[in-house]
């Protein structure tokens, strides 16, 4: 495979001495070497040709995506000539707490190509054993690889950042797995995706080298990342580390926006788990909205407290970045200009949030104004379950001078239980679509293109719960059309798509409680 391989973080950063694949504590040091393990039957069954596209793997089938060439080295079967594959060190809080050294436990870096002028890392999840696999395989089940390829670039096509996914490929191999962590473990399929993003450093590959109070690798790790991600950071010196932070703040926050304005719930927002690039990453036990409920949360894991449920997503942001902020105050050794970026971050979010929810209704404020109509409407869509991509979509077939009747009819279909729409309940929504009317009065800027406008950021077609799972099943069974289905259909999430109309509908009841629609553990 002919690809144009540039690797910089194994070659500037210090590489852990050790070659064996021992599990170990790994010091001074921000990757070790490993070779990904040679699956026994590898078979591709999705692949991303844009993805592709983007690395410069060529479109001919002696080269190309169905080639043997790239099931080889996408499934680990072959290490690319030139390549030298590693896993990353990096710590983490887990759940509010500092858990140590973790690392790629499960991820093997491929290397990193430049096409394009654009640079990429290459990752396979799910290639085997690696220094940092603890207790666990290193390997990865055939459900959790299809959530992730397929959430992936459906996320990218939303407009959320997001790492991508290149492939999906089953490894011919059984992995045993305790699906809801109940005593009840089974053989499942095994599979190998093939991730690429520009990198994939997180906020806990920094917090290992402060955990341990290794300031020069910090330094090193930070100044690896300014030069080569963040390369409008122009400053030297402690400014540098304090604009470092306030970029992340900022990447970060549009990261959370997105992921409020489409319904997405990450459930596992560790340390280790936020990218230092502000991109969507580690897609494990998430989930999409669809009665919208600041409450929900898809990790059963999580399920107690619930740290990571929805309407939480913007306060645990802030709390991550105030972890990184304590790493970076190595750098610094001042804590005022880093309070100041962690207190805009709150101030911005709230600004940035009304003017999203503002834009999902039509209206063209951007100073955070309606404050009070958003509010209420957030407190209406808890009143009756309501199904949060539907009530939006179809909020823009509502017109100025409609009356509440036709407001009614046209966004009934959100409602799950329709005759919940009953005395006060209906009231209320009388009173908040009259405060709705008046904004549209006020503020008619959008005009004639208010429905096109919308519908650029109220997605007709997201990946609900179910429809993973819908494929997952038929997958299991060895029927992969689905797969491929709900890729082309997310492609184009905003489109109308009359022929896949199925799609837009309410969640069906026999998923509501069902384990991987609305139940996800970490188990992947
Ligand atoms: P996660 O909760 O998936 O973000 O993972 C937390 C940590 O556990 C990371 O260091 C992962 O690399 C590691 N990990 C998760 N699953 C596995 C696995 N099957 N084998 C080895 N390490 C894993
Ligand atoms: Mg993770």
């Amino acid at each position: 495979m002919n690809l144009n391989l540039a690797d910089t973080f194994n070659i500037e950063l210090p590489a852990d001495p050790m070659q064996t694949n021992s599990r170990r504590q790994v010091h001074e040091a921000a990757f070790s070497t490993v070779t990904p393990r040679v699956p026994t039957q590898p078979k591709l069954i999705h692949a991303a040709e844009e993805v592709g596209e983007l690395l410069g793997i060529p479109k001919s089938i002696r080269e190309g995506i169905q080639s043997k060439d790239f099931l080889e080295v996408f499934s680990g079967a072959k290490v690319l000539e030139g390549s030298n594959p590693y896993a990353m060190v990096y710590g983490g809080h887990q759940f509010g707490n500092w858990a140590g050294q973790l690392g790629d436990g499960r991820a093997i870096n491929l290397g990193e190509v430049v096409h394009n002028n654009q640079r990429w890392a290459m990752q396979l999840k799910g290639a085997g054993e690696t220094p940092y696999s603890r207790m666990a395989d290193g390997l990865a089940v055939l459900r959790s690889s299809i959530r992730e390829h397929l959430c992936s670039e459906a996320m990218y096509h939303l407009g959320v950042p997001t790492t991508r996914s290149l492939s999906l490929i089953l490894t011919g191999d059984e992995v045993l797995r305790d699906m809801m962590y109940d005593g009840n473990s089974a053989y499942e399929k095994g599979a190998v995706v093939c991730r690429v993003a520009p990198s994939f450093v997180r906020f806990g590959n920094f917090q290992i080298f402060a955990a341990r109070q290794d300031k020069k690798n910090l330094q090193k790790l930070v100044d690896y990342t300014i030069k080569y991600f963040f390369t409008d950071i122009k400053s030297e010196g402690k400014e540098k580390y304090i604009s470092f932070l306030e970029s992340v703040a900022k990447r970060t926050l549009k990261m959370i926006i997105e992921w409020q304005r489409v319904g997405f719930v990450h459930g596992v927002m560790n340390t280790d788990n936020m990218s230092i690039l502000g991109l969507t990453i580690d897609y494990g036990p998430y989930g999409w909205l669809e009665g919208y409920d600041h409450g929900w949360t898809p990790n059963t894991t999580d399920r107690g407290t619930k740290r990571y449920r929805f309407g939480n997503q913007p306060v645990i942001a802030a709390w991550n970045l105030l972890q990184l902020a304590n790493v970076i105050y190595l750098l610094v050794e001042e804590a005022k200009p880093l309070e100041t970026i962690l207190e805009s971050f709150q101030k911005e979010y709230k600004v940035d949030y009304l003017n999203m929810m503002n834009q999902k209704l039509g209206l063209s404020s951007n100073d955070g104004s309606n404050e009070k109509l958003i509010t209420e409407l957030e407190r209406m869509l808890h009143l009756t379950e309501t199904d949060m991509t539907i009530f939006f979509r179809n909020l823009a077939n509502v017109k100025q001078e409609d009356s509440f009747v036709d407001f009614a009819k046209a966004i009934e279909k959100a409602f799950y239980k329709k005759e919940e729409l009953v005395g006060t309940t209906l009231k209320e929504w009388q009173k908040w679509f009259a405060m709705y009317q008046v904004a549209l009065k006020n503020d008619s800027s959008f005009g004639e293109s208010r429905k096109a406008s919308m519908n650029q950021v109220n997605p007709k077609y997201v990946l609900r719960n179910y429809m993973a799972q819908l494929a997952i099943d038929a997958a299991d069974k060895g029927d992969y059309s689905v797969i491929e289905e709900l890729y082309q259909l997310l492609k184009s999430p905003y489109d109308e798509q009359p022929e896949k109309e199925q799609w837009f509908a309410k969640r069906p009841e026999w998923a509501r409680h069902k384990v991987g629609c609305s139940m996800l553990s970490c188990s992947s």
